[in-house]
């Protein structure tokens, strides 16, 4: 794993902590990874720390439970982690000596195509030439500067981006190809099965796939495959939240679960007020704390699509017809690149797609925990417009039956999650939207208004994946927001 000494941000000049009066209180709305980030950044600062939870378990949309039998543990949101392993932050934390064990799956990833083969991601950029055969030297030549350079690249760019960058060129280079379309990238290829490798690393953006920045998610996760892997926690996510509370602790921090703050005004005791909540919520509970004019652009944040998703219990592994997708804890299935692109298209443009773009993940192959002895989990969803109440469960199985015949038999029980049902778990999950509001060009680099982290109240901030860099479990929106409240001070 990649040890990242000085996780720097924009914001770094800790001297100006001297502005923070001595026994200053801190408190986080919302114990997510984003909340968890931040707590542990000013507790690590010397700040006495509490953070409020409303559910009775912490960890948001980063959590490990039973959702269907007995014995069988499900990841609740998060499955697999290129961004945790690959964050600067969670990576200069001993989380190890808290419980987190990485596992890798032999091959990063699987995309199963018509044909009955399998296209498979190797973590070894050298090995994608028997993968991508033709493809392997633009495959390379897009990923390969952002592999060797990870450990620049990662801070750079899970940081907003309007900061000046600390490596212009390697930059440069990286906003030259995220700009474009993933369909203008795909161009590069000439083979299928690399356009459709490039296409389910795409779509992990929401947008359609001829969007500006359609490419960005590609390159970040498509580079992270290579660079550090798609690894799962053992034991599941919850992994992950448990070893950051654990150290919390450590550093005298605590989590108060099932105690959903309704107003800021409940939190006049302390000196410093960090929100891991998206939009929607900071302006429920605001009250008379914020100007009208900040609510005003909050008010004008965008959220993007919904998911909807199933949760397995299983007799067996799942039958794949090539069985090379045995290899990877994660399948994107979903065929060509024009089909994963109309998949995306239609969702973007507010209707479901007939056939989806499903992810789906198999961790018990590789971490025999989760379920009971020859039994396994799976957990797959796909993208729906925000807030829908389309039923896509037959849809989402007729796409994994395409590539996995049988499969049906294989389900002891399964466990739906609608748009809504994951907002009622988690009220960060607006209308179904994991990724804390839509990323298009306007939210890629202010998010959630120009003021990024702060709000128009000194001591408030905002710290949830509606902050740059977005979703995905990093922790670096609220790194980086405790990082400018503590620069500022009260
Ligand atoms: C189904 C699904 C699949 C995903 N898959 C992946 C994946 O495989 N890999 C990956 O990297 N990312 C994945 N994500 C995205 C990732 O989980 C999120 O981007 C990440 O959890 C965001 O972290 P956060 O701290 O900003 O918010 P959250 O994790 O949503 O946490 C917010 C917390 O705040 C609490 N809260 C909200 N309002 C209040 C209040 N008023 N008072 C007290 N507490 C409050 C909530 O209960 C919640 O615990 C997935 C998400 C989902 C839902």
């Amino acid at each position: 794993m990649f040890q990242f000494a000085n996780p720097v941000g924009f914001c770094n000049k800790l001297k100006k902590l001297s502005v923070m009066p001595k026994n200053a209180t801190a408190c986080v709305i919302g114990s997510g990874p984003n909340g968890l980030a931040a707590a542990i950044v000013l507790a690590q600062a010397g700040l006495q720390v509490d953070v409020f939870e409303a559910e009775p378990s912490p960890g948001g949309a980063v959590r490990t439970m039973g959702l269907t039998l007995p014995g069988f543990l499900h990841d609740f949101g998060s499955a697999v982690h290129p961004l945790a392993v690959g964050s600067p932050f969670f990576s200069s934390l001993p989380l190890q000596n808290h419980g987190l064990r990485w596992i890798h799956s032999p091959a990063t990833l699987a995309h199963p195509l018509d044909d009955g083969s399998a296209v498979v991601l190797e973590r070894d950029l050298e090995n994608v030439k028997t993968a991508l055969g033709a493809d392997a030297n633009p495959w390379i030549g897009l990923m390969q500067p952002f592999v060797e350079h990870w450990q620049e690249f990662a801070p750079a760019v899970l940081r907003p981006m309007t900061a000046l960058p600390k490596h212009p060129l390697l930059m440069a280079r990286f906003g030259l190809n995220a700009m474009m379309s993933a369909k203008t990238i795909a161009r590069r290829f000439q083979t299928e099965r690399a356009r459709a490798l490039f296409a389910g690393f795409a779509a992990h953006s929401f947008l359609a796939l001829d969007e500006p920045l359609s490419s960005a998610f590609g390159i970040v996760l498509g580079a992270a495959a290579h660079a550090v892997g798609w690894p799962i926690p053992r034991g599941g996510a919850q992994s992950i939240t448990n070893a950051l509370c654990s150290y919390l602790s450590s550093l005298g921090g605590c989590v108060k679960t099932s105690s959903r703050i309704e107003s800021l005004a409940e939190l006049s005791g302390y000196s410093l007020i960090l929100c891991d909540v998206t939009p929607k919520q900071l302006l429920q509970i605001s009250g008379q704390r914020l100007s009208d004019n900040y609510k005003r652009s909050l008010a004008g944040f965008r959220y993007g699509a919904g998911v909807f998703k199933v949760d397995y219990a299983l007799s067996s592994a799942i039958p794949w017809k090539s069985t090379d997708c045995g290899r990877a804890a994660t399948v994107h299935l979903g065929g060509t690149f024009e089909e994963i692109a109309a998949s995306e298209s239609a969702t973007r443009n507010g209707r479901v797609a007939e056939r989806p773009f499903v992810l789906l993940a198999q961790p018990t192959l590789f971490d025999a925990s989760r379920a009971p002895a020859g039994k396994h989990i799976a957990w797959a969803y796909c993208h729906v417009p925000n807030d829908s109440n389309a039923d896509m469960l037959t849809r989402i199985e007729d796409q994994i039956e395409r590539f996995a015949l049988g499969f049906r038999d294989c389900v002891l029980a399964r466990r739906v999650f609608s748009p809504a049902h994951l907002e009622r778990m988690d009220a960060n999950l607006v209308g179904g939207d994991i990724g804390g509001g839509a990323l298009d060009l306007r939210q890629f680099l202010f998010r959630p208004t120009r003021r990024t982290y702060a709000t128009s109240e000194g001591n408030v901030y905002i710290c949830s994946s509606s902050t740059p860099p977005g979703g995905g479990v990093h922790g670096m929106c609220g790194y980086h927001a405790a990082k400018m409240a503590l620069c500022r001070g009260i």
